[in-house]
């Protein structure tokens, strides 16, 4: 069996499963956020009863984190909405944007966006979050009312996105009903070249396959070069699975899995044992190909889908409006440091908005240096409009007030994962998916630009 059959298997108390198979699997992790929790909660108070309690209080994750930092009174509702609900199920992890566990959530506009607006609980975007706070662990099932969640298969992990109705179901029993994916493999070779990152392996990956190469199936990445890779480039990859239309992306879990996941666990004093599946001999695949690692150049994918690969040095003739860097793909520290690397010294030209995932990741770009500057500082000098308020902000548009978002018809070179028309606010706006070096380089230059010139 591959890594995905395995992990269902088991999940399911069965020996053996095959692709096509739909097996009832117990599952080790249920997340929602702000935009989709009401509506689970929703669901799960009409199947299961105004008083009916969750399946288990401690296996549940509820992490704020899309439509936070606004004034748009439905949002903050929401967030409300969430808090009433773990007071009276007892959820143990609750990462809420305020302290008062009886308190209400108000954005304060007045504020602005900048500075700091969250008590000592907030957690950041969920997918990033569930990871640094020990929530993603091998060999186990974690799902998510958002489509993103198949980032924590970077842990060995069967990790996929879910609807509400499906999450209501899972808040009630703690299983569902799942048909077994066939499994596609990415064997990787060699090592990514300088100025080359996880983000453009996984945009030359969907551009090889086509936007829906692999829907409804598992994608497996394999191979010396995998287990090269660092767990932020893991995750990266693992995160656009599902824009490839991908059931679920998974690695193999090693050491440096093992080496993440218990540091975390242990700082959060979350679950620390699991149970490790690794790859067997005898592997059945629906589609398998080899990939030079060291032959990938920057990447991007145009308007208006993930699947519309080019390199980034064909293009150098598109002129941009913006740039931005964040989202749980591309805001991550590492995401940040490789972006400093090419701003360091140089001032941006576009107007570059930075979002932090995650407040971890905030105070590690305050506290990192790069010579005599911080990673923060070094963005800041550069011209980067950087907001303390970690979070999804503008990668899901969101009202008209969020940090970051498109409000006119714009073109803006961007980190993070999803490019459909509006994605980041105007529907006539267009999103260009790039790593975060090549978002760098080309907010230095006003144009698409391959990185490689800066390094
Ligand atoms: S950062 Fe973007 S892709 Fe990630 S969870 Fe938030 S809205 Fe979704």
């Amino acid at each position: 069996m591959t890594l995905t059959e395995k992990i269902l298997a088991r999940a399911a108390g069965k020996k053996f499963v095959q692709p096509g198979d739909n097996v009832w699997a117990n599952v080790d992790i249920l997340m929602t956020h702000d935009v989709c929790g009401p509506g689970t909660i929703g669901v799960f108070r009409r199947e299961f009863g105004a008083n009916a309690k969750v399946w288990d209080r401690e296996k549940i994750v509820i992490i704020p984190d899309h439509y936070i930092f606004t004034a748009d009174s439905k949002c903050n509702r929401n967030v409300d909405i969430l808090r009433e609900f773990v007071g009276a199920q007892g959820i143990k992890y609750f990462y809420d944007i305020i302290d008062d566990p009886k308190g209400k959530w108000v954005f304060d506009a007045a504020k602005g966006n900048y500075k700091r607006q969250y008590g000592s609980h907030y957690a950041g975007v969920c997918h990033t979050a569930l990871a640094a706070r020990g929530h993603t662990r091998p060999g186990e099932v974690l799902l998510g009312t958002d489509s993103h969640t198949c980032m924590a298969g970077a842990f060995g992990e069967f990790a996929t996105g879910i609807g509400n109705t499906d999450a209501g179901f899972v808040l009630g029993t703690g299983k569902l009903l799942l048909k077994v994916p066939e499994t596609m493999r990415f064997w990787f070779e060699g090592k990514l070249s300088p100025g080359v990152m996880g983000k453009d392996v996984i945009l030359h990956l969907i551009g090889e396959i086509g936007f829906d190469g692999a829907t409804y199936r598992a994608m497996q990445f394999d191979g010396p070069g995998a287990h090269a890779m660092n767990m932020d480039d893991r995750m990266t990859i693992t995160n656009m699975a599902i824009e490839a239309g991908g059931k679920n992306g998974i690695f193999e879990p090693d050491e440096q899995t093992f080496a993440y996941v218990n540091e975390r666990t242990k700082a959060n004093g979350t679950k620390s044992k699991y149970d490790a599946i690794f790859c067997d001999k005898d592997q059945k695949f629906v589609y398998e190909k080899a990939f030079d690692l060291s032959k990938l150049e920057p990447t991007v994918a145009c308007h208006p889908n993930p699947g519309q690969r080019k390199l980034a040095k064909e293009l150098s003739s598109v002129a941009l409006d913006r740039a931005y860097i964040g989202s749980c793909t591309g805001g991550k520290t590492s995401d940040f440091v490789a972006f400093a690397r090419i701003v360091n010294g140089r001032k941006v030209k576009l107007h570059t908005f930075g979002v932090p995932a995650t407040p971890d990741v905030m105070a590690d770009l305050k506290e990192t240096k790069m010579g005599d500057k911080t990673i923060w500082q070094i963005l800041v000098d550069a011209g980067v409009d950087m907001t303390e308020n970690p979070g999804c902000a503008a990668c899901l548009g969101g009202p008209t007030d969020t940090f970051g978002r498109m409000n006119k018809p714009q073109k803006c070179i961007s980190t993070t994962n999803r490019n459909f028309p509006g994605r980041m606010g105007h529907l006539e706006s267009q999103v260009i998916l790039a790593s975060p070096m090549t978002v760098a380089a080309s907010a230095i230059t006003g144009h698409i630009t391959d990185p490689r010139e800066f390094l």
